[in-house]
């Protein structure tokens, strides 16, 4: 069995997207390449933490620290232990981090959740359509992020890579009939024509398009960044504009900012 780095496991609802308030079992892998200036998980950027944190999102259990790097089987005990205290749960979501920076690590832990009869949903920023193709059969729901160039995910010059990696991912997934939410980040000022061209890209695909106002709080981490959610007027038209070439759009904020839970 393998063993890799875990940022953290716990349950919550999911805060995301069109499964918002489903409740998950989370497993936040560690070490992200990317450096998007809204980033609300930048604790899980470290790929090598000594420990990871294991707690439940509802009183009942314990927490712990377990030391990293941890086995799959411990892994996959973590998720037995949540799951007594979880009759509503929708699915275990690999999150990060970037969970693709773990891909064989993943894989194994997706394999033996599968086998427990338990639904795989990851989220993903896609900047790896050969990583994203070695997993993606042990997944029913992938959640892949467009990054925008105002995001500052990568240097200008690495654009194009990341973006193509990231529609090659959406490909995979809906060839594949897996359930694709493509969520898009969006701040104020946000290029219209930039969403019109990813939206032209994506056309004819069966996808849900989630448009997200970032969440402007201070304890991101770039807190020095102008962060600033866009007006109701311009979601108004970046939905309008993706409308124009998706049949499912929504925009939807962040809920579990809302509820201040992880
Ligand atoms: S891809 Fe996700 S984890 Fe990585 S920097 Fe961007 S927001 Fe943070």
């Amino acid at each position: 069995m393998l063993k890799g780095y875990i940022t953290e496991i716990f349950d919550s609802f999911q805060g995301e997207g069109p499964y918002a308030g489903r409740r998950q079992i989370f497993i936040r892998f560690a070490g992200c390449p990317l450096h998007c200036f809204y980033c609300d998980t930048s604790y899980a950027k470290d790929p090598r933490p000594k420990f990871c944190d294991f707690f439940g999102g509802s009183s009942v259990i314990h927490s712990e620290k377990i030391s990293n790097p941890m086995s799959t089987k411990a892994a996959v005990d973590c998720i037995t232990e949540l799951r007594t205290y979880t009759p509503d749960l929708h699915s275990i979501c690999y999150t990060g981090g970037e969970p693709l920076s773990s891909a064989a690590f993943v894989k194994e832990i997706a394999a033996e959740a599968k086998s427990m009869q338990l639904k795989n949903f990851l989220e993903t920023s896609g900047n790896s359509a050969k990583r994203f193709a070695s997993v993606v059969d042990y997944f029913d729901f992938a959640s892949i992020d467009i990054k925008m160039r105002n995001h500052l995910a990568v240097e200008e010059r690495d654009y194009d890579n990341l973006y193509g990696n990231e529609l090659e991912c959406i490909r995979i997934a809906v060839d594949l009939g897996i359930e694709t939410i493509v969520k898009v980040v969006v701040v104020k000022n946000t290029p219209v024509g930039e969403i019109e061209q990813i939206c032209k890209d994506l056309a004819g695909l069966d996808i849900k398009f989630v448009l997200q106002p970032v969440t402007a709080l201070s304890s991101m981490q770039n807190a020095d960044a102008d962060i600033v959610a866009p007006d109701v007027k311009e979601l108004f038209e970046l939905s309008a504009t993706a409308g124009r070439y998706l049949k499912h759009v929504m925009v939807i904020p962040q809920v579990h900012k809302v509820l201040g839970i992880r």
